[in-house]
């Protein structure tokens, strides 16, 4: 599936990859930690772990301590992640992003602070973007910074950050001005020096790693903190939500390969009427459709990526691959617990959480019908926002 696309090198970087997951991860994640919150400690041990492989070093180039992989390699070792464990692919997820980020527009001595503990694996960034009050429209966000001398004085309320209790860090998106498009600028706030106060958020999935509410209540952060300068915050959010989308994308891959992968296994193994149910003609028809949207979903998937290599706008593919990935995942974890039966709706089989994994993947990143807006907008020239 999709293996016609990858060069020897990039298999050798999977398979070594896949051995380590399946050795060590999936037990830790589907079994031992399934559904309950891994400790900050054995999270930071597994990124260690994962660093070395490529994961969040990947996107991070030579001359800054990273590997400097190319974007169809990263994403790839990525999607193999995911397959294994969802909640894992989050932290991974927004290290790498963050690592990104702080490479690409942090001025030098953030970049030197900040960088490195990133690509060892033993400190955790959250993004804020997301407010109570602000979800789709990025344009309204109220978490405010005010100048006081040679600080910012930052108050306001972020939510549904993703590592945000596992943080060392936040990149914040704050109002700086009332520009609507140059009135946000990307503040770091040091949690250990300025301090935030963190809420873990329950959800109907992805329990494993954490995402929280974060309160900032009078933080004073010095202005040597701004990344890439007052009012840019908007502009540089959305260019980078067109490579993390495809991320996203491939978040949606993997729970629905992993679906289709439990799928298969159980249609060969489980009997009724007198033979394996894979021998009937409708499972046989289920299975064809889910692994289509499957290699439907990576070759969107990596179409995109490719486009990001090769710097050419992908803004319209990366949202195609983010909304058909995703809510293919939704589709295909359903029909994999369909195959199951009465099994597939216990804890005694993977599909049942992945269908509640698969719920999660077309709200992060922009929602389904933000990225249907997108490509609207994209084939037409006309926004409909
Ligand atoms: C697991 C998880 C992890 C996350 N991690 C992070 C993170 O690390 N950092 C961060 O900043 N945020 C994060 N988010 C937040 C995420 O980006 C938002 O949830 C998402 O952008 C949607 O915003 P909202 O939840 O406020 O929904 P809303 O914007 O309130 O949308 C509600 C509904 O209205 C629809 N809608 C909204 N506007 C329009 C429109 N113009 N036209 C048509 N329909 C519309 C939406 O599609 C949706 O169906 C995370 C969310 C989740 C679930």
């Amino acid at each position: 599936m999709g293996h016609v696309f990858r060069t020897e090198e990039q298999q050798m970087a999977v398979d070594a990859l896949k051995r380590f997951l399946d050795a060590e991860i999936d037990p830790l994640f589907n079994k031992e930690y399934r559904d309950r919150f891994v400790p900050r400690e054995v999270m930071a041990g597994v990124m260690q772990r994962l660093t070395e492989f490529g994961l969040v070093t990947g996107v991070v180039g030579e001359a800054h301590g990273g590997m400097g992989l190319d974007w169809l390699t990263t994403l790839m070792l990525y999607e193999e992640v995911v397959a294994t464990s969802s909640d894992l692919s989050v932290p991974v997820l927004i290290n790498s992003f963050g690592a990104h980020l702080l490479e690409r527009l942090a001025p030098a001595p953030l970049r030197e602070r900040y960088l490195p503990g990133l690509l060892r694996g033993e400190q955790f960034v959250s993004i804020g973007i997301s407010e109570p009050d602000v979800g789709s429209n990025v344009l309204e966000i109220k978490t405010r910074a005010r100048r006081d001398g040679d600080h910012w004085v930052i108050n306001g309320e972020k939510t549904w950050i993703s590592n945000g209790s596992y943080s060392d860090f936040l990149i914040c998106t704050c109002r700086t001005g009332d520009d609507p498009r140059r009135g946000l600028t990307h503040i770091l706030i040091d949690r250990h020096e300025h301090g935030y106060e963190v809420r873990d958020i329950h959800k109907i999935a992805l329990n494993s790693q954490s995402t929280a509410q974060i309160f900032l209540s009078d933080v004073r952060v010095p202005i040597a903190n701004t990344i890439a300068g007052e009012g840019e915050a908007l502009k540089n959010t959305l260019s980078l939500f067109e490579r993390s989308r495809v991320f996203v994308a491939a978040q949606g891959l993997g729970v629905a390969r992993r679906a289709l992968e439990e799928a298969v296994r159980y249609a060969k193994d489980r009997r009724q009427h007198g033979k394996v149910i894979a021998g009937h003609q409708l499972i046989a028809a289920m299975l064809a459709e889910m692994a289509t949207s499957v290699d439907a979903a990576r070759l969107l998937t990596y179409r995109a990526a490719e486009m990001i290599e090769a710097g050419v706008p992908a803004e319209m593919e990366a949202a195609m691959a983010k909304y058909f990935a995703c809510e293919s995942a939704v589709k295909i974890a359903r029909q994999a617990v369909q195959v199951h039966g009465g099994n597939g709706v216990t804890r005694e089989f993977l599909v049942e959480k992945l269908a509640r994994e698969a719920i999660v993947m077309p709200i992060p990143e922009g929602t389904t019908q933000v990225q249907q807006l997108i490509i609207g907008r994209a084939l037409t020239g006309v926004a409909a926002f």
